[in-house]
């Protein structure tokens, strides 16, 4: 979502005169986009504007200004202590807030440090300006933002503010401008975007849309071949979306479903509402609708009170659902977060066993799931360049990151934005790699078995 916010964020600019710099010290304008989710990411934050200080000090020597701003949800969380610990910092502003950039921007450049972390009466995508030019081949689409759901380790009901659904009439010009711009594949994003619920189009039956009601429209967007969406909420999972995983053939085989513990008592004190089971049975109706869907999700290890008993059904889990991709991590304590002020924090040297542990079952699984991968003929979306000039670089409807090697850069340069069918022949540590095949040799390959244990 940070990715789209920042683009969002060069468009609302772009009238004001700004364009994207190559590097930094070239820059009139810094904004870092900001992520509160884990102590690590936030920490970043400050380090980052510790690099950017001499540039500032260099370009005001040279004669010239440098601008430093940060967006995003550290700003939303520490917008006064950032204010008073980076003097040099000219504006800090909120997630929900930068439709109001040029005007800001305007500001800090008239001597002002501008602060603007409240949340806007009105919405920021009301007021954002449509981009312009030829876009990415595979685009984000933010339909819903915020979360309601309040998980006990959580930051993002406090940083992003409450859960928010765009209208689907919106959503949908949204969808056709960026297919007009070249889009092919659309990720729809939100912090719960299968809790989706946006005002019905005129005329459009109902008063709401659920996420499946609109990922079945946006499939009939002329050019759009591929719809993915994140992150996705286990309880949001209703009988609809899982059918469209059926139905909708434009709907990827791939799901982030985050579950974070395979422990009911961890669960619980998540304030996840649901159990493990759940999760499984989730997952079992899945399958049914679509045999090989790849899954993806994240992995909490170390949250307050987890037992070595708790981490090993996580490990059960793991075994049992066979998972293409996984992020993990250690429990961080958030500021404002209940879990953080649990009495029963466990010690950093457990929580780093037991992630290493988590990620070496993840690691193994994904392998084995991008091994299987290899002889087979994918559908790749050509998305940008290789490593090497004689290379595309695209993803599989898995979303594994492929380089398909060709004759040369001119026949490289042919196949981005399209989708193109490529036999795989090898495993890289971060990609697979692959030739391209004949027309019509990727329908003859089926889908795609789901390896269950590495
Ligand atoms: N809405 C999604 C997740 C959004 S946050 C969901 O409910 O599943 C993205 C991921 O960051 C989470 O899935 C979780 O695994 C991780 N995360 C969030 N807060 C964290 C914390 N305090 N410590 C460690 N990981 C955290
Ligand atoms: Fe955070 Fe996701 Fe829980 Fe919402 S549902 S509080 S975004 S982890």
């Amino acid at each position: 979502m940070n990715v789209y916010d920042s683009a969002r964020m060069a468009d609302v600019l772009a009238p004001s005169g700004y364009r994207l710099a190559a590097a930094a010290a070239e820059a009139d304008l810094v904004i870092l986009n900001t992520c509160h989710i884990r102590e690590k990411a936030a920490e970043k934050v400050y380090s980052e504007l510790g690099r950017l200080r001499p540039l500032q000090a260099r370009a005001r020597a040279a004669g010239r200004s440098l601008m430093i701003g940060v967006g995003g949800c550290v700003a939303q969380a520490e917008g006064g202590e950032m204010m008073r610990r980076a003097p040099f910092v000219d504006l800090v502003f909120g997630p929900q807030a930068y439709h109001r950039l040029a005007d800001m921007v305007a500001r800090a450049e008239g001597g002002e440090r501008v602060q603007e972390t409240e949340f806007p009466a009105e919405s920021k995508f009301d007021a954002l300006p449509a981009p312009r030019g030829r876009g990415p081949a595979s685009a984000f689409l933010t339909v819903q933002e915020g979360c309601d759901k309040f998980c006990t380790f959580c930051v993002v009901p406090y940083t992003r503010g409450a859960e928010q659904s765009r209208p689907a009439a919106e959503v949908i010009a949204e969808a056709r401008a960026l297919a007009a711009r070249g889009a092919v594949e659309i990720t729809l994003l939100g912090q719960n975007v299968n809790a989706y619920h946006g005002a019905a189009p005129a005329g459009g039956g109902g008063e709401e849309w659920s996420l499946a009601r609109l990922i079945r429209a946006l499939a009939g967007i002329a050019g759009v071949e591929r719809i993915r969406y994140t992150t996705s909420h286990p309880l949001d999972m209703d009988a609809d979306l899982i059918a469209a995983h059926g139905d909708v053939p434009a709907l990827m085989p791939q799901l982030h479903l985050p579950v974070q513990s395979g422990s009911d008592r961890v669960l619980a004190a998540m304030n996840r509402r649901y159990g493990a089971d759940d999760y499984r049975a989730v997952v079992a109706r899945l399958r049914a609708a679509r045999p090989d869907i790849a899954l993806s999700s994240d992995f909490i290890v170390g949250f307050p009170g987890e037992t070595e008993a708790d981490f090993e059904s996580t490990l059960a889990l793991v075994r049992e659902v066979g998972f293409a991709q996984a992020f993990s991590f250690k429990y961080s304590a958030r500021p404002g977060t209940p879990a953080a002020e649990a009495p029963d924090q466990v010690p950093e040297p457990v929580k780093a066993a037991r992630l290493a542990v988590l990620q070496a079952e993840l690691a193994a699984q994904a392998r084995a799931f991008n091994r299987a991968a290899v002889g087979r003929v994918l559908d790749v979306l050509v998305d940008g360049r290789g490593r090497h000039p004689a290379q595309a670089a695209g993803r599989t409807p898995y979303l594994q990151p492929v380089h398909v090697a060709c004759t040369d850069e001119s026949q490289a340069r042919g196949l981005r934005g399209r989708v193109v069918p490529a036999r795989i022949s090898a495993v890289h540590p971060n990609s697979l790699a692959g030739t391209l095949a004949g027309e019509g040799d990727g329908a003859a390959d089926g889908p795609f078995a789901r390896p269950v244990r590495a």
